[in-house]
């Protein structure tokens, strides 16, 4: 019995360190942080230069109401922007209706969207930002249409439309 729980003492140690050590940095990073130095803003910075309502969603991982967005409906031919920086994110012809209620797009504009896995609702999602302010968007989950089989499920209000 003694060799028993030493060795399980043995294994469990050093594996909760290691997962200290992985789960601590995540904990402490509201947002991500932005790629370019000219947008790695103070969180006064970005009070602002954004709506409260949009501070909540892009620096503090925000989710607005399903159904909140005009962006949902939006159907015109255009390039959808981050909020935060301007960069073309999605473009109209990757948007369909996923029916939850927010701006959905089976692909994002290469490179625009940088992922990380968040532990908000316990269970792991991955969340995705802006690639260059680090504004947060939205979540990406397995369950959109072909040829991805992605769901970017993004705020209206982390984006701005321009139609073509
Ligand atoms: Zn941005």
């Amino acid at each position: 019995m003694n060799q028993f729980l030493s060795r399980r003492t043995f294994i469990l140690i050093p594996t909760m360190s290691f997962l200290k050590i992985i789960f601590k940095p995540m904990q402490v990073l509201a947002s991500s942080l932005a790629s370019k130095e000219e947008w790695n803003f103070s969180k006064d910075e970005w009070k602002a230069r954004l709506s409260p309502e949009t501070y909540y969603i892009l620096r503090e991982e925000g989710t607005e109401r399903a159904f909140s967005s005009q962006l949902n409906n939006e159907k015109r031919k255009g390039i959808f922007h981050c909020a935060g920086c301007d960069l073309p994110l999605f473009s109209s012809d990757k948007k369909y209706d996923s029916g939850t209620g927010w701006p959905s797009f089976w692909d994002s504009i290469q490179g625009s969207v940088e992922t990380k896995v968040d532990f908000k609702l316990i269970v792991p999602r991955t969340e995705y930002h802006c690639s260059r302010c680090g504004g947060h968007q939205g979540h990406v989950f397995n369950d959109g249409p072909l040829p991805t089989g992605k769901r970017y499920c993004n705020n209206g209000l982390a984006l701005t439309f321009v139609p073509d």
